[in-house]
């Protein structure tokens, strides 16, 4: 998951309050500093870091005073706030909007994930219904055209660059009119990639900046950098508007926490979580804490449902589940939504601790191959259900020892793939109980809290 390695610590230090008898100062001093501890591994800065403990001592003291509280929950509230106050960027990133052109320009350092996220982006809001176009601004790097030209194919959007022609404020201009007079509601400028030091690249980017007017200047940063995201992101802005960021990279760096901080000084907007077109998640400070923390996200989970348009190919299914009525065969749509959305670990990330915990089992230890593996057992569950009568599938209840031993018989799969589906299914409808308890409609609406 995003930031495993942090999440783990930080779960782990929370679980002490929970297996501690007796919750006396001497632990609870202990569950701070390994949270401090774990932050300043993942490369936070330890002036934020040391923030962050006197803000938790602060809430505690406050709150000692209102006795009869529960001083586990306490303290884990005084926790969760802290954290969130840490990842929090302050203020909203610029939204785009249908039906009004909207110039989008991305910068960032060489490597830094740019080009990739150009696509990323356009699949993104191309899914929303928006009506997108690239255009190729970058002449420095040779490679660069034919790059997003090809990324452009893969997302299916239109590309326009200039292969021979060496100026970049020309081809950013020509063709942002050229998208503008066809009726595209989002066109994205990708701008050569810079090094620190070149002068020269910056005082170009100004110059697209200022030719195109762009309504959002999108900074992508690499979070391998850790905490020198910081001084990296001054840098840009210093010499133009950056009103949005990326942070990319985020599945497999232990510096990401560092980056993530660190660059909340500006309004992060998506997270890159992958080389993949669709491995790029909005960046929410309520989200994003309550996954790191194990807790799920429920609201990224609804939306990615909404996404895939799961009510209106299984409008039964959200009713069910937030009913606590869960029965196999809206199991198999789950799973079959699952299948779809491409990326087994991202989804299973948005599940609260025990189903995703389920899931991440049975993907194996094997991170490169954590899809490939997942989706095998996928495939082996669907078989079972393929080989369940009607009554079975629209049973809400444990299936009894016969029959297990009949679908595996059925199915040729082994009996203990069987109980593993049990247990999913339990696992399912026990979550399901918690979205009916967090009062979300069937239309997916989150009821404000
Ligand atoms: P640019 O020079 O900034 O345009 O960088 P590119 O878009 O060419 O990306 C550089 C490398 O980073 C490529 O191999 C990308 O596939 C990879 N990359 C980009 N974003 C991510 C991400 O979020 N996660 C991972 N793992 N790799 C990424």
């Amino acid at each position: 998951m995003v930031l495993g390695d942090l999440g783990s610590k930080l779960v782990d230090a929370l679980g002490k309050l929970q297996s501690s008898m007796l919750l006396d100062d001497g632990i609870i001093n202990q569950v701070i500093k390994d949270i401090c501890l774990a932050l300043i591994q993942a490369d936070v800065n330890i002036q934020q870091v040391n923030e962050l403990r006197q803000s938790i001592k602060r809430s505690l003291d406050a709150n000692a005073i209102a006795a009869g509280h529960n001083k586990r929950v306490l303290v884990r509230q005084a926790v969760v706030e802290a954290l969130s106050k840490m990842f929090d960027p302050g203020h909203p990133p610029f939204q785009p909007k249908r039906g009004r052109t909207n110039i989008i320009m991305f910068v960032g350092l060489q490597g830094s994930g740019k080009t990739t996220t150009v696509a990323k982006y356009a699949n993104f809001y191309k899914k929303k219904g928006f009506k997108c176009a690239v255009v190729c601004a970058d002449t420095f790097r040779a490679g660069a055209f034919s790059q997003l030209q090809q990324n452009a194919a893969k997302v299916r959007v239109p590309f326009y660059g200039e292969q021979e022609n060496k100026d970049p404020v020309a081809i950013a201009l020509a063709g942002v009119r050229m998208f503008t007079e066809e009726g595209f509601d989002l066109i994205i400028v990708d701008t050569s990639g810079r090094h620190m030091q070149d002068t020269e690249l910056f005082e170009e980017m100004k110059q697209v900046a200022d030719a195109i007017h762009p309504n959002d200047i999108v900074f992508v940063m690499d979070s391998s950098i850790g905490q020198a995201a910081h001084d990296q992101a001054l840098a840009f802005r210093q010499k133009v508007n950056i009103t949005s960021v990326v942070v990319t990279k985020l599945d497999g760096h232990a510096k990401g926490g560092g980056a993530l901080v660190a660059a909340t000084q500006s309004p992060i907007v998506f997270l890159g979580v992958g080389e993949g077109f669709d491995q790029m998640e909005l960046f929410n400070t309520h989200s994003f804490i309550s996954r790191l923390l194990g807790m799920g996200d429920v609201q990224g989970l609804v939306a990615k449902m909404e996404e895939m348009d799961l009510e209106k190919k299984h409008p039964e299914l959200i009713q069910n589940l937030t009913e606590g009525r869960f029965t196999y065969k809206d199991l198999r749509s789950v799973l079959e939504t699952f299948m779809q959305a491409g990326s087994l670990t991202q989804m299973m990330d948005m599940m609260p601790g025990p189903v995703g915990k389920f899931f991440h089992d049975m993907q194996g230890g094997d991170a490169a191959n954590a899809d490939r593996e997942g989706f095998l057992r996928l495939k082996g569950f669907m078989t079972i259900m393929d080989s369940m009568t009607e009554e079975e599938l629209n049973s809400v209840k444990p299936l009894t020892a016969t029959r297990v031993s009949r679908l595996a018989r059925g199915s040729g799969q082994h009996s203990r793939m069987v109980q593993a589906l049990i247990e999913a299914h339990k696992l399912f409808s026990r979550f399901g109980s918690q979205l009916k308890g967090l009062g979300i409609n069937p239309a997916g609406d989150i009821n404000p809290r």
